[in-house]
């Protein structure tokens, strides 16, 4: 294969949308696999609809991703010149034609073929002006747009699509589409051309939402001279209800962002966005970056659309369940001391951070984190399930009160009791803690379940986690004590 350079050109006039992440992923993924160039084109062309603002949103959220760019960010209205040049090169050498009908005629027009059950599209009423009639229209001032002339009615266009193999279509289908406005500015299906050329653009991944203006553009191509690049078209992203997603009817869960801001961690999205449209072959869900680059192809792209499963209402499930559960494999499996820096950032923001976690107590914040994280989904999990173990000042589950402290009155006694019990060890070690809890439970006559499961609400917060005689230890004496000592008060809270 010839020299790979692939694009990502989203135009700024939003958020990173997944589906664009996506499209980036798919065309850096397949960069990197044959050593070519990955080229980030801002078409910020439309200067109503782009931002600033949104420019920063997707450089951001790109960086954020680990998704790195070779060449750019190049922007589109840098190469205006370019793409009014180009346009008058077509209209030179016939491949374009000036079009004076108004909005009014092309209207009328197209009530009336609708009238007659008869195809829409622009009837060709200037294709065929003499240079005379032009100058004469030119002259009087009348405005025009600038049409590209579909060659040969009864030829076709085709390509190899690399997803969906052989496309063709008709050129009688195609319109004599517009090029320029009839402000002098050319639109976007010529100037994504001119910078594909100019850019040596091999191969365009992109959605098929693009397919129509892929044979349009493919006609370009040739008119210019050009060599005609390899397309591999992405199937759609549809919710459950088989429609596209976006923000509008799916508020955030569709920007790159919030999935920072909900504790994700960028390669566990990435890894789910490439799922979405995309599989192995095989039932592997987990690729390390080097894996996904050594099996990504654009062969194996589905054809089908993806479907984003999402449903309104339940917390723990508020995005796709699938994404979710990817963050948690990776939560559970990536290197302890990389979790950390996740967990750090987490706990400065909410004002839990302690620097002694890298220095004095940096075994026991590793050793926690390691234990804590089994049941974790998000980063945001270690501050909100996890907050007990970095403060005194968090809240007990409602449930686990409730079904674990206060259905038994006795614990009201037996919490501080044991605490005393703990106190007088000289280590609270897990075996120590264990043969403790056993001893009183058994003179106090009941399963150790339940002073235990109670000692967890109060210490932990939590209904479940991790052994709790593992805990005790981890905790470490003095809070564990304290902490049981003042079991009383939820007792009291209730009366
Ligand atoms: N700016 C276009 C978009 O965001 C680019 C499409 C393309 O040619 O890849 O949809």
């Amino acid at each position: 294969m010839s020299e790979v350079r692939v694009r990502f050109p989203p135009s700024p006039t939003g958020y990173l949308h997944i589906g664009g992440a996506r499209t980036a992923i798919y065309n850096w993924l397949f960069a990197r696999k044959h050593g070519g160039k990955f080229i980030l084109r801002i078409e910020d062309t439309d200067a109503d609809r782009s931002t600033q603002e949104s420019i920063d949103g997707i450089l951001d959220g790109m960086k954020w991703l680990g998704i790195d760019w070779d060449e750019g960010p190049y922007f589109q209205t840098e190469f205006a010149g370019e793409h009014v040049e180009k346009a008058q090169q077509l209209l030179a050498d016939g491949h374009a034609y000036k079009c004076f009908c108004t909005k009014e005629d092309l209207d009328a027009k197209r009530e009336a073929a609708m009238a007659a059950k008869k195809q829409l599209g622009y009837d060709g009423t200037c294709r065929n002006l003499t240079s005379d009639e032009v100058a004469h229209k030119e002259a009087a001032g009348i405005p025009y747009v600038v049409r590209f002339k579909v060659p040969h009615k009864d030829g076709v266009v085709s390509y190899d699509d690399k997803v969906l193999g052989l496309i063709k279509r008709k050129y009688s289908e195609i319109e004599d589409f517009v090029i320029v406005r009839s402000n002098g500015k050319p639109l976007y299906l010529l100037c994504n051309v001119v910078d594909d050329i100019r850019d040596r653009i091999s191969h365009i991944i992109r959605g098929q939402d693009h397919m129509t203006n892929t044979t349009r553009q493919i006609l370009i191509y040739e008119a210019l001279g050009a060599k005609i690049p390899v397309f591999a078209h992405m199937p759609l992203t549809l919710d459950l209800k088989k429609a596209k997603i976006s923000k509008r009817s799916h508020g955030e869960i569709v920007a790159v962002q919030f999935y920072q801001q909900h504790g994700f961690l960028p390669w566990a999205l990435v890894n789910f966005l490439v799922l979405l449209g995309w599989n192995p072959g095989d039932d592997r869900e987990i690729f390390s970056k080097e894996e996904l680059i050594e099996t990504f192809s654009l062969e194996r792209i589905n054809k089908a659309a993806s479907i984003f499963n999402y449903r309104k209402g339940d917390p723990k499930f508020f995005t796709d369940p699938k994404a979710i559960n990817i963050n948690a494999q990776y939560l559970r499996t990536i290197p302890v001391e990389e979790l950390a820096g996740y967990v750090k950032e987490e706990l400065q923001a909410n004002d839990l951070w302690d620097d002694a976690y890298e220095g004095d107590k940096k075994e026991w914040f590793l050793k926690t984190l390691e234990m804590i994280r089994e049941r974790f989904h998000t980063i945001k999990d270690f501050v909100a399930d996890g907050r007990a173990y970095f403060t005194d000042d968090f809240q007990i589950n409602e449930k686990a009160l409730k079904k674990n402290v206060l259905k038994h009155p006795g614990l009201k006694e037996w919490l501080p009791m044991l605490a005393d019990r703990f106190d007088q060890l000289p280590e609270l070690t897990t075996e120590e803690a264990e043969r403790v809890a056993r001893e009183f439970a058994e003179e106090i006559e009941v399963k150790v379940g339940i002073p235990i499961n109670a000692a967890r609400a109060v210490i932990t917060g939590q209904l479940k986690g991790p052994s709790m005689f593992e805990l005790f230890e981890l905790f470490g004496k003095e809070r564990v004590v304290s902490r049981l000592r003042n079991a009383p008060k939820y007792f009291e809270d209730q009366s």
